[in-house]
């Protein structure tokens, strides 16, 4: 018999081995018992043993058939209460923990007792060391029970029976024992505290041990729960989609808009966009969830996702830039314009070298039809580019640029993401035509919008007001046009390299018809060179007397209509006489009657009318400027289409008449005597008002003299008030439009000399170009007199009314130009 509460002594038992389980001394357990030797060694123990065993934990609960060295040390001595033979072969056991033990050695098979193949063991029994009942085994106690009720709360395994037994403990050694067997904690955990011998010890082991449960307990009860709401959202969620799919079935509504949403969020998933554009798109798909698909907000939500969706976002087009074949190119598709070509194939070189496009905007300026927008549509092509054109006349809102917000009854994204749009890649090239026509109205300046989208430094997060995102328009490569640059903001011309393209000659215009308009033309018609013939003469003839322009335009259109008229007699024609032939005699039954009159200039010389140059929208043209006297009171006035400028330029022009008075012999107060009309009779309004400043002069002196002004002389240049000639803009133009005119003297400021290299030799072959310095060189010129006399000396009888009879007015040293 052995005993086992005092000191330690030596008995030989059964031992079984236990599996993620410890049993402590005075607990009832309850286990199931399979393993072959387990139910050897309880058969053992019942029979032989006086119903005990040692039980002790295995170190590695996966082990089958552990060895002594697998096992823990310490274990508990049991008896066996209760034994059920199950049907499949296992045992159920009710233990009681007697006391504790400690294995001294495995016996070996050869054993007397074991002929049965049994394990067998010496256990050395543990005294039991309870502890007394103090302060602070009381202080444990209170702790424990307050830990074991919050532990019941979180653990419904633990019923009030159990504690109450668990309270039943009268030492703190009994009540460590009886506490653990309840908790459902790791083994080894319990093993130590099994092996601890210190009673107080072992109760903060338990203690602790119990903390450590109930935060994890807390923990996993909160992850249970959360995971347990979101799957029932989902259920939810799924169930009801599920019912909205049946009742659209039974309904008989085909589309089905819930799944609709799920191809939608498919698409916004994969389509290559920033994370921060998708996320938006995506929350805004959240919400067509909870809408009606026949609201009015559904589809305005609806319309912004599909607004996002159809954007190319980081969809690049792979470009190339190959000097040699964009110069060919542009070779091939443009007649002239050298200076300009040479330009952007130099823009195109750079842009390879440095391998970004970081650098200013080309803008090409120039009257319209010269082929500025064809020009860009080339530099597309030679840069394997997308071509978009965006035409910003008439454009006054800066939302026409930036777009509503999303608040505006149908809002939409501005005009830069709409053209993106049509395109499917987001690095074309973009042409903004016409930017000197935008205008600032109360709505806000569209400039400043287009100033950000020009920047290189800033358009890589362009912000629209509708999409409410940043789009990258640093890969767009920008051209811009425009038919002058005073109407361009500063700040946008800053931001641009400008190109320019003047008007072109007669003599170019040809060529373009013959090489590159007409034969667009007559394949548009669907005719060949084959059925259509126009003669050399027949082109020219349509350059000047059906169209009067800077560009090719109207001539492109006068040629279509050449070929529509073409057309038309070839498909009414029987076989034999398919064929059109266009020379001089029968132009006009395909044109009608000539627009203008060849050669613009004033038939005869005549007094008070003067021929001008003026730099207008259009290029160069001519500026007939007519001024008649009537008797009155000094009165002047200004009619035609005169710009403020101009009028201004007027007056001055006038007062240097005046301070000239006594040279031109008039009596110094002759304008009290008279009014003064002046009118500019047709055409559009110069840019630049002041260069008609001599023209306008000359004029009012003619009248007042009553000389008349020579036919075949055109003049331009601005005037001070002492009568100094000033230079004048766009030289090339006016000079391209005397030529036209056929007029064969020009005046022109003496400063602007050194402009003449930039016009072209063929223009320069047919005029006369004289140099003026001051007015007065211009009157000496232009006024109809004998060679050899001047202005300012010449008295005749048969000159005006108010011209004065006193010779003395004119001072020699006045009159510089004898
Ligand atoms: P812009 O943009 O300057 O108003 P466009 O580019 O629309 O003018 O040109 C008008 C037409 O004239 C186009 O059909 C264009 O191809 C043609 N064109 C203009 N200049 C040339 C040129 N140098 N060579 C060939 N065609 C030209």
């Amino acid at each position: 018999m052995s005993i086992y509460s005092g000191d330690a002594y030596t008995t030989e038992l059964p031992i079984m081995s236990l599996r993620e389980v410890v049993m402590f001394p005075r607990s009832i357990v309850p286990l199931f018992v399979g393993r072959d030797a387990s139910v050897k060694a309880i058969e053992a123990a019942q029979s032989l043993y006086d119903k005990k065993i040692f039980l002790v934990a295995q170190r590695n609960p996966d082990q089958e058939k552990p060895t002594i060295k697998d096992l823990y040390e310490v274990g508990t001595v049991s008896r066996i209460l209760q034994l059920l033979r199950l049907p499949d072969g296992t045992i159920k056991v009710l233990f009681e923990g007697l006391y504790k033990a400690r294995l001294v050695d495995f016996q070996a098979q050869e054993s007397e007792t074991n002929t049965k193949g049994i394990d067998l063991v010496y256990v050395d029994a543990i005294p039991i060391e309870d502890g007394e009942y103090n302060n602070t085994s009381e202080a444990l106690f209170r702790m424990i029970k307050e830990a074991l009720e919050e532990y019941a709360e979180i653990n419904k395994k633990l019923s009030q029976e159990n504690i109450q037994a668990i309270w039943s403990s009268q030492s703190p050694g009994a009540l460590a024992d009886a506490v653990l067997p309840h908790v459902k904690v790791d083994y080894r955990r319990k093993q130590e505290a099994l092996e601890m011998a210190d009673p107080i010890e072992r109760l903060e082991k338990v203690y602790e041990i119990l903390l450590t449960e109930i935060s994890i307990s807390g923990l996993e009860a909160r992850i249970k729960n959360r995971v347990k709401t979101q799957m029932e959202k989902n259920q939810k969620e799924y169930y009801l989609n599920e019912q909205i799919k049946a009742i659209n079935k039974e309904m008989g509504r085909d589309e089905d808009p819930q799944f609709e949403l799920l191809e939608l969020e498919r698409q916004l998933k994969e389509k290559n966009m920033p994370e921060e554009a998708r996320e938006k798109a995506l929350r805004e798909c959240k919400k067509l969830r909870m809408m009606s698909s026949t609201s009015a907000e559904y589809s305005v939500v609806r319309n912004y996702i599909d607004w996002i969706l159809d954007l190319p976002w980081n969809e690049l087009k792979e470009t190339q830039i190959d000097i040699d074949k964009a110069s060919e190119i542009l070779e091939a598709e443009h007649y002239g314009l050298e200076k300009p070509k040479e330009r952007i194939l130099e823009y195109l070189a750079v842009q390879k070298l440095v391998n970004k496009l970081k650098g200013p905007i080309l803008c090409l300026v120039g009257p319209p039809g010269v082929g500025k927008t064809s020009l860009a549509r080339s530099v597309a092509r030679a840069t394997g580019r997308e071509f978009v054109r965006l035409s910003l006349g008439g454009v006054r809102d800066e939302a026409e640029i930036r777009g509503h917000r999303r608040t505006y009854v149908g809002a939409l994204p501005g005009k830069i993401i709409q053209s993106l749009k049509r395109v499917k890649h987001s690095n074309p090239l973009f042409c903004l035509d016409e930017i000197d026509k935008m205008s600032a109205d109360f709505r806000g300046d569209p400039s400043s919008a287009l100033l950000e989208v020009l920047d290189p430094e800033q358009n890589s997060t362009f912000n629209d007001h509708y999409l409410d995102l940043d789009y990258d328009l640093s890969q767009v490569f920008f051209i811009t046009t425009a038919n002058s640059l005073h109407s361009i903001p500063l700040p946008l011309q800053d931001r641009m390299e400008i190109i320019r393209l003047p008007g072109y000659l007669e003599t170019e215009k040809a060529r373009i018809a013959r090489n590159f308009l007409l034969p667009k033309q007559i394949e548009a018609h669907g005719l060949n060179s084959q059925n259509l013939k126009i003669s050399d003469n027949a082109i020219l003839e349509i350059i000047r007397t059906y169209t009067r322009e800077a560009g090719v335009r109207n001539l492109e259109r006068e040629l279509a209509t050449v070929c529509r008229k073409a057309a038309m007699h070839i498909v009414k024609a029987d076989a034999s006489d398919r064929m059109v032939n266009v020379g001089l005699q029968n132009l006009h039954l395909s044109l009608g009657v000539k627009k203008y009159r060849y050669g613009e200039r004033e038939e005869k010389a005549q007094v008070g009318v003067c021929t001008g140059l003026a730099y207008t929208q259009l290029g160069g043209e001519i500026l007939m400027v007519e001024t008649t006297l009537m008797p009155g009171s000094g009165k002047v006035e200004i009619t035609g289409q005169l710009g403020g400028v101009m009028t201004e330029s007027a007056k001055a022009a006038f007062s240097y008449v005046r301070s000239r008075s006594d040279v031109l012999s008039l009596k110094p107060d002759f304008h009290k005597e008279i009014d003064l009309h002046i009118h500019v009779p047709e055409g559009a309004t110069p840019k630049d008002g002041p260069s008609a400043g001599i023209t306008l002069a000359t004029s009012i002196v003619s009248a007042l003299l009553g000389i008349p002004v020579r036919n075949d002389v055109a003049m331009t240049g601005e005037i001070t008030l002492r009568g100094r000639v000033l230079p004048i803009g766009g030289l090339r133009e006016k000079l391209l439009a005397a030529h036209r005119g056929m007029l064969s003297t020009v005046l022109i400021p003496k400063e602007n000399e050194r402009d003449l290299k930039e016009v072209p030799p063929e223009i320069l072959k047919g005029l006369n170009i004289v140099f003026v310095d001051h007015a007065d060189e211009v009157l000496n010129l232009a006024l109809s007199i004998d060679t050899g006399v001047s202005v300012f000396s010449s008295v005749s009888d048969t000159l005006p009314f108010y011209r004065t009879l006193a010779k003395g007015f004119v001072r020699e040293e006045d009159s510089p130009h004898q």
